[in-house]
């Protein structure tokens, strides 16, 4: 009998896993979209989603496979981007159901009686395309999202990489609505001071957990040593377990977000950052009042292999 996530975020750090798409970009199953258009602008058409789960399923299988190995108590579906709003702008959006409901069956495939299975929800792109009067809108694609995902049999929910707190408000009703605990990621650019529509970390931090997420934090964009003093700022905001899954590529002091630099996305290779970063934030994870731990952008099992040595170093 598994735990439930809330359950372990009581005794232990949580191991999570990360990340998908950049993995699998480099493997040819994810289009990245630069062929056809300027990428990292926050408004991506078709980029990045998620069809590998019905197209390649093997390929996702064994990712999957790869982090469980390393060591991974809970594994996220491949469901980012996966709203029938940006899947319509791939081409994918009669794929809907399919994408979402095969990716979770993978996941819990691979998982077994070995991982909690999470379905990742992130943001529609629509308020970066539309503006904030598109949250009406944003609202009936991320419901529909979490509802498949439910019925699809995910333990947990994973909100992340929101640009907007507004947006992520809205995403955060919905898991409520839904009854499924959610853990709830911001991811800031291009400084880590505040999200796109100009709340503090702290303030994130603050909404977020008064929202019911069982964890709060910030996914991708930074590497962790970057994204360390935002965390620090959440962490005094509020009383609930930290979430954190940086990406593996460096940054520069005057832009914290890798996919605002001009090597995103086809020369990351040049700005990958090593593994043992992600074994020291293991190691500090604990004292730094962590609770959820994994990795984005850049990561592949080796990361994730590195931050438990750094766990277990820290017990
Ligand atoms: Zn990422």
């Amino acid at each position: 009998m598994k735990s439930k996530l809330t359950d372990l975020l009581k005794t232990s750090v949580v191991l999570g896993d990360g990340g998908y798409l950049i993995e699998l970009e480099r493997r040819g199953y994810v289009d990245s979209g630069s062929r056809r258009e300027k990428v990292g602008t926050g408004r991506g058409s078709g980029q990045f989603t998620p069809e590998v789960a019905i197209e390649n399923p093997d390929a996702l299988r064994e990712l999957h496979r790869e982090f469980l190995r390393a060591g991974s108590q809970a594994l996220q579906a491949l469901t980012f981007f996966g709203t029938r709003e940006k899947l319509n702008r791939a081409g994918y959006g009669a794929q809907t159901e399919s994408i979402n409901a095969t990716a979770v069956k993978l996941a819990k495939e691979i998982a077994g009686d070995r991982a909690l299975v999470a379905g990742s929800v992130s943001r529609t792109q629509l308020v970066e395309r539309e503006g904030m009067g598109a949250l009406g809108t944003t609202r009936d694609h991320i419901a529909e999202q979490i509802r498949l995902l439910k019925d699809a049999g995910v333990d947990f929910l994973i909100l992340e990489t929101f640009f907007h707190l507004a947006e992520m408000k809205v995403a955060l009703e919905c898991a409520a609505a839904s009854g499924l605990p959610a853990v709830a990621t911001m991811s800031f650019r291009p400084l880590i001071t505040q999200c796109t529509d100009g709340h503090t970390p702290a303030e994130c931090a603050r909404v977020m957990a008064d929202l019911g997420a069982v964890a709060v934090g910030a996914n991708c964009e930074q590497d962790p040593a970057r994204m360390l003093p935002l965390l620090r700022e959440m962490r005094a905001a509020t009383s609930v377990p930290l979430a954190a899954q940086p990406a593996a590529f460096h940054t520069t002091e005057q832009c914290h977000s890798f996919t605002c630099l001009p090597q995103f996305p086809d020369e990351l290779e040049t700005i990958q950052i090593s593994r043992r970063e992600f074994e020291k934030f293991g190691q500090a994870a604990r004292a730094e009042g962590i609770g959820y731990v994994g990795g984005c952008c850049g990561c592949n099992a080796a990361y994730i292999r590195a931050l438990a040595d750094g766990l277990a170093a820290s017990k």
